[in-house]
């Protein structure tokens, strides 16, 4: 069984860190590789080495698959871990890596390339048993079958990108009148943000949660579950504030979904860490998507499991089985995570800066994942996520008081962040109650004024 010994981070910022972290657990060297904005960056900073990649834009660093290749050979790394975002959902990337015998610490490229292409992830979801959103058997292009569809399914629909991704490329329709507009708008946006114009049809889900299943495969028709994350708090489809496990779903739900999730995994032969994607109403779950990664979310998961899973990446990467069975795995407690971005939450405009002062919370089940440090810079460049804070309670209400607290004594200065619409958030007794769909954070804050 190869053993990796040196590790490449093909990524940057606090998921670089947080595999960095993992990688030295494990006794596992590792090498950062960044652009020339990210010089100072604290995952350049903790890498064992470091190689510049390129100039600030990503499509010239952290998407410049040459450049990422040779800083692997020229540091003598013997794998890559992509991280998310970037290159982590790229099947050549992934292929390229292996071909360069490398390896590639997640799934196999054409599980990559499958799910990446939602059309045919539906229809892969659909044979391995998984429920789906009522749609389109495949891509709609012709506007007549498509009005015929539309009136079978019963309008609101939504027109998705095939190879959408990041809340982006999608089309609400309420009525016949407006679909071949929009149908068009869809397919021009799709081209123009993903160079591909295909799109699909599903029936808009008036008022679901969104509610994902970790899972883990081997590769060799094992898979597990890891439970349930909620991420129903959204702004512009975009993932806010998460929390496992779901205030809504009991345990008799979470295994009985979980064990068809896990099954379908086993049965594809799925290797790695993955993320089923569903919408979730009136008690019925309905696939939407697989994310073929690790997720910004994971470390909920990890807090109420105990588990680690990076090095629960890493180990199969390695070839390794899966270390632990369905039935030794145990949910424990609930935590929470919250984005923190550089923005003002009012308006949401990015507001990168230099960081004039900073404290992290901690004490008791207090985590912060964030490479930010007191005079660091945060580049224009890149997400404006700069920091992650996750708290465990051995129950929900105990975990939003810590919350309370960690945000209390978390300082960043010199910049405007999310921090303080978290702390209005923990306020709200609807949120307090777990009382919310995908809809109920852009409404709240709508009503913030
Ligand atoms: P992406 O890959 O761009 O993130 P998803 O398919 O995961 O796209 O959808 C992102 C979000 O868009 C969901 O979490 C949900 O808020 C909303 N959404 C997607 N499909 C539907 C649908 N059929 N009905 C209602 N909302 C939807």
């Amino acid at each position: 069984m190869p053993q990796i010994k040196k590790l490449l981070i093909a990524n940057r910022g606090e998921i670089a860190l947080r595999i960095h972290r993992a990688c030295h657990e494990m006794g596992i060297k590792t090498v950062a590789v960044h652009s020339t904005a990210d010089s100072d960056a604290m995952h350049v900073r903790l890498a064992d080495e470091a190689i510049c990649i390129g100039p600030p834009a990503a499509t010239d660093s952290y998407l410049n698959i040459p450049n990422i290749i040779s800083a692997a050979e020229i540091s003598g790394a013997d794998a890559i871990h992509p991280g998310y975002g970037f290159l982590s959902e790229n099947a050549k990337f992934a292929e390229i890596v292996e071909l360069h015998n490398l390896i590639f610490v997640g799934p196999k490229p054409e599980h990559i390339r499958t799910m990446g292409d939602k059309v045919e992830a539906k229809r892969t979801a659909g044979a391995l048993g998984l429920p789906l959103v009522p749609g389109s058997d495949g891509a709609i292009s012709d506007v007549g079958e498509a009005q015929k569809l539309a009136l079978d399914i019963g309008y609101p629909v939504i027109i998705k990108a095939a190879s959408g991704g990041g809340g982006r490329g999608m089309k609400v329709c309420t009525g016949p009148e407006h679909l071949e507009t929009l149908m068009q708008q869809a397919g021009s946006e799709a081209k123009a943000a993903f160079g591909d114009a295909t799109v699909y049809m599903e029936k808009y889900l008036g008022n679901p949660r969104h509610i994902e299943f970790q899972v883990f495969g081997d590769g060799n028709g094992n898979a597990i579950h890891l439970g349930e994350r909620d991420c129903s708090l959204q702004r512009r489809h975009q993932k806010v504030l998460e929390e496992a496990p779901s205030p809504v779903i009991t345990p008799e739900e979470r295994d009985r979904m979980g064990g068809i999730v896990a099954k379908a995994m086993a049965d594809m032969g799925y290797r790695g860490a993955g993320t089923i994607e569903f919408l979730w109403e009136d008690g019925e779950f309905y696939f939407i998507e697989m994310n073929t990664r690790l997720q910004v979310e994971h470390p909920v998961t990890e807090a109420i499991t105990g588990l680690d899973l990076v090095r629960e990446q890493i180990r199969i990467a390695e070839g390794h089985p899966l270390t632990f069975r369905q039935e030794e795995i145990q949910f424990r407690g609930h935590a929470i995570e919250c984005r923190i971005n550089a923005e003002d939450w009012k308006t949401f405009t990015p507001s990168p800066g230099t960081v004039a002062m900073y404290h992290t919370p901690g004490g008791m089940n207090v985590r912060v994942d964030s490479g930010l440090y007191t005079g660091y810079k945060v580049p224009p460049y890149y997400d404006s996520m700069i920091a992650k804070l996750i708290v465990y309670g051995t129950t929900r209400a105990g975990a939003l008081r810590r919350l309370r607290r960690a945000l209390e004594e978390y300082v960043i200065e010199g910049m405007k962040t999310t921090i303080p619409m978290h702390q209005a958030l923990l306020d709200d007794p609807e949120f307090q109650r777990g009382d919310y769909t995908i809809k109920w954070l852009e409404e709240w804050l709508a009503r913030q004024g």
